[in-house]
């Protein structure tokens, strides 16, 4: 069995495992619904992407699950309905 000719220091030791991290994710919030996902990704929770819907998620629910998402999507779009639309000069401004 191989044997170290000498004990690694503490330096050597620490800096080897410098870069042993986990890396914070890049997540981007989807237009459509506003949960977080992974960019240029199919949003899993709604189904679409850039705007389109591609995937009918609720096609695949069980009759359970489908009421439960469709109640949760009408609030969402109640929230987004009060919400006012901004006009061009507050557009501009962002
Ligand atoms: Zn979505």
């Amino acid at each position: 069995m191989a044997v170290p000719k000498k004990r690694t220091t503490k330096s050597k030791r620490d800096k080897r495992r410098l870069h042993i991290f986990l890396k914070k994710p890049v997540l981007a919030r989807c237009p459509k619904c506003g949960k977080l996902l992974l960019p240029h990704t199919l949003c899993s929770y709604c189904g679409y992407y850039k705007g389109r819907e591609i995937v009918n998620i609720l096609g695949k629910m069980t009759k359970k699950e489908r009421k439960k998402r469709e109640k949760e999507m009408k609030e969402k779009d109640k929230e987004t309905q009060k919400k006012k639309p901004l006009d061009w000069k507050q557009l501009s401004k962002r």
